[in-house]
């Protein structure tokens, strides 16, 4: 079974005025087929955690591991990471321009599987994870993320899961600025991953409204740069009604 470890793991940030320790000792154990959801107050590190999973530069270990299947992750580079596959949706994606997204999918898949999928098999793979985001096939030829609202955005990052199959899927506020119509879709996609069983899906989001849709089996709420409370779907509801605020003035999150 894919596992992702995480072990005490601490983070620091580069600032202009020097090093920022954010994440304070995060332990997470995520299986496949498992469904995690992180959530937490604005500032808590859960992008940093993200980041550190995916290999961002500006963010620098100090203390703590991250294995994959038992494999020294921090060790691997970048692409490493996404070869042994593991996949980062980002809460800001980035434009690529003048690259289609038909070509970066392509060329995605390829550095993933170590070879370039045959065309005709992959054309019909675009289409039917296309078709299932509701997305128009035209999207295809336009230029990653250049001029794309925030709902395609988040599909196009969620086609890229779909078509990848990662072992690890960390989507960092997929649901973020989304409206309900996009949100459905969304969560409707992330599903028919989940659905295949193959991949452990990491769900961050500040707010509750896609757990009406995507009901994880392990809630995990962060602040201040650790884990501070973990439940089951109940706790999403707990959070719904009440917030993060003893969270937050709890003293956790004021270090
Ligand atoms: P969240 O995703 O939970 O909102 P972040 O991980 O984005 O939290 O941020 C956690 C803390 O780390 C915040 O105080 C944020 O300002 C700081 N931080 C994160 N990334 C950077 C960065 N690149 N430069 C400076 N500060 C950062
Ligand atoms: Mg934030
Ligand atoms: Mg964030």
């Amino acid at each position: 079974v894919s596992t992702l470890e995480i072990r005490n793991l601490h983070v620091s940030v580069e600032t202009e005025e020097g090093p920022r320790q954010i994440l304070r000792g995060v332990d997470l154990t995520v299986r496949k087929g498992e469904t995690h959801a992180i959530m937490g107050p604005n500032g808590s590190g859960k992008s940093t955690l993200s980041y550190s999973i995916a290999g961002h530069p500006k963010y620098t270990v100090t203390e703590g591991s991250i294995t994959l299947d038992g494999e020294d992750v921090l060790a691997m580079s970048v692409d490493a990471r996404a070869r042994a596959g593991i996949f980062l949706a980002m809460q800001y994606p980035v434009e690529i321009p003048g690259v289609s997204v038909s070509n970066f999918l392509r060329s995605s898949a390829t550095a993933v599987r170590g070879e370039a999928p045959k065309l005709r098999t992959w054309v019909k793979e675009v289409k039917a994870a296309m078709a299932g985001l509701e997305m128009d096939p035209a999207f295809a030829e336009r230029g990653v993320n250049e001029g794309f609202s925030g709902g395609e955005k988040k599909r196009h990052e969620i086609l890229q899961m779909a078509l990848l199959k990662p072992k690890i899927a960390v989507l960092d506020e997929t649901d973020s600025g989304l409206d309900v119509d996009a949100l459905r879709i969304v969560s409707a996609g992330i599903e028919a991953v989940r659905a295949q069983g193959e991949t452990g899906i990491l769900l961050i989001t500040h707010y509750t409204r896609i757990l009406r849709y995507i009901k994880p089996e392990f809630v995990h709420v962060m602040a201040g740069g650790r884990i501070v409370d973990e439940g089951g779907p109940e706790l999403a509801a707990v959070l719904e009604d009440s917030g993060y605020d003893r969270y937050v003035k709890g003293g956790a999150a004021a270090a």
